[in-house]
């Protein structure tokens, strides 16, 4: 079986092949939140073993882990910081370049966002080769907090995302495995 997962959350993804391009499996977690059930369980397993962890900050990456990372923020009563494609944000700003499949794209958040020993928790949707996320820990870092762990819905293991975050220290936690 390709996913790897509870029944209740692999039931709730949907798979679009050759989305955005041929080849491409897009795992679509539209579905999961729309369900009502499936968004209040994955929301809940996300912060459980951060439950009574001093987080300050939930850290999402545009655009899915707002809405994911939003949730997890209310919940932990932690603040939540947007981390933004170049150019999105109104104030002064940080940011993180990282290499795509052609060419680069570059993470922001606001210069003030992240205090100076902030303890944060990224999240974001889906982990695939961790391009992105290594560029979101970097941003973080720069700004002087400290990343507890990173949490994803889904995780792509054989494209070596959480291999290459674990490589840097970052505790990778997700809720569902495609292989
Ligand atoms: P990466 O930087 O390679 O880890 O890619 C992660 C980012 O790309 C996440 O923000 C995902 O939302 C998106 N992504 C990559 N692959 C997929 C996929 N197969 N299905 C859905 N989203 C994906």
């Amino acid at each position: 079986k390709e996913g790897i997962g509870e029944p209740w959350i692999l039931s709730r993804i949907r798979t679009i092949p050759d989305f955005p391009k041929p080849g491409i499996k897009f795992r679509d977690i539209t579905t999961l939140l729309n369900d009502a059930r499936g968004f209040r369980k994955a929301v809940d397993e996300l912060v459980q073993p951060y439950v009574g962890v001093a987080i300050d900050k939930v850290a999402g990456i545009e655009a899915r882990g707002f809405i994911v990372g939003g949730a997890v923020a209310h919940q932990l009563t932690s603040g939540f910081v947007p981390m933004r494609k170049k150019g999105k944000l109104p104030h002064a700003t940080i940011g993180q370049s990282y290499d795509l499949e052609y060419g680069t794209d570059t993470l922001e958040i606001h210069e003030d966002a992240i205090a100076h020993g902030d303890l944060v928790l990224l999240v974001d949707d889906l982990l695939a080769t961790g391009g992105t996320a290594d560029a979101a820990v970097e941003l973080i870092e720069k700004a002087g907090g400290k990343v507890v762990a990173a949490c994803f819905v889904i995780d792509l293991p054989d494209l070596g995302g959480a291999q290459r975050l674990r490589d840097r220290g970052v505790d990778v936690i997700s809720l569902c495995q495609y292989h």
